[in-house]
């Protein structure tokens, strides 16, 4: 058909449609430190919108790196005034630290060791031997389509609200 698409299903069904919705997913990259998938879902999330509710008021963590990580803690200050950027070893350059600074938002570039806690995340360790008390982590370091049909097709990918200009 014209400017259609035709879409052969695994059971051999045929079907005809002028426009086609990839619903595929992306996966959020991750971080590497220990412990975090212990806590992912549980004081370690990836969207502030979805779970920053829980933890308003609260003492709040951002894992990113450049543009990314600074709009993810600016956006946690929509939920607590103690938010803390944490850049896993990455630079900031001095405009975006006056612009934590003028917001309050500290900023510690040390690398993570460790992810810890009992049931839930309490505490973040670094590779310098310090150690962060927390009640969330919000992190946000891209994402990449999960399947490889959007690529095949030519596709090409909008950047996400959070994604800096390093990620696809
Ligand atoms: C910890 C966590 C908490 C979250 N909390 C919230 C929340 O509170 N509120 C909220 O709105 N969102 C939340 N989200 C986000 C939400 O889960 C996602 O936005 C949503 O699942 C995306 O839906 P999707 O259908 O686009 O992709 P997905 O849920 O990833 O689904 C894609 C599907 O496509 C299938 N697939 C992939 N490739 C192929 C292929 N080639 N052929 C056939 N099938 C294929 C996959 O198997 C999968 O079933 C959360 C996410 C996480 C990780």
């Amino acid at each position: 058909m014209a400017g259609g698409f035709r879409v052969l299903l695994g059971g051999g069904e045929q079907l005809s449609t002028q426009k086609l919705v990839l619903a595929t997913g992306r996966c959020d990259r991750l971080p590497e430190a220990k412990g975090f998938r212990r806590f992912f879902g549980k004081g370690i999330w990836s969207c502030p919108l979805c779970d920053g509710w829980e933890y308003r008021g609260q003492r709040l963590a951002a894992l990113g790196y450049g543009d990314a990580g600074v709009e993810l803690a600016l956006g946690l200050l929509s939920w607590s005034t103690d938010v803390i950027l944490l850049t896993d070893s990455n630079g900031i350059p001095s405009a975006d630290r006056e612009r934590l600074r003028i917001n309050c938002v500290h900023v510690n570039t040390q690398p993570i060791a460790r992810f810890a806690g009992e049931s839930v995340l309490q505490t973040i360790d670094f590779a310098d031997g310090t150690t962060l008390e927390r009640s969330a982590l919000f992190f946000h370091l891209g994402a990449e389509q999960r399947s490889p049909l959007p690529k095949k097709f030519g596709c090409h990918e909008r950047r996400h609200f959070l994604d800096d200009q390093t990620s696809t």
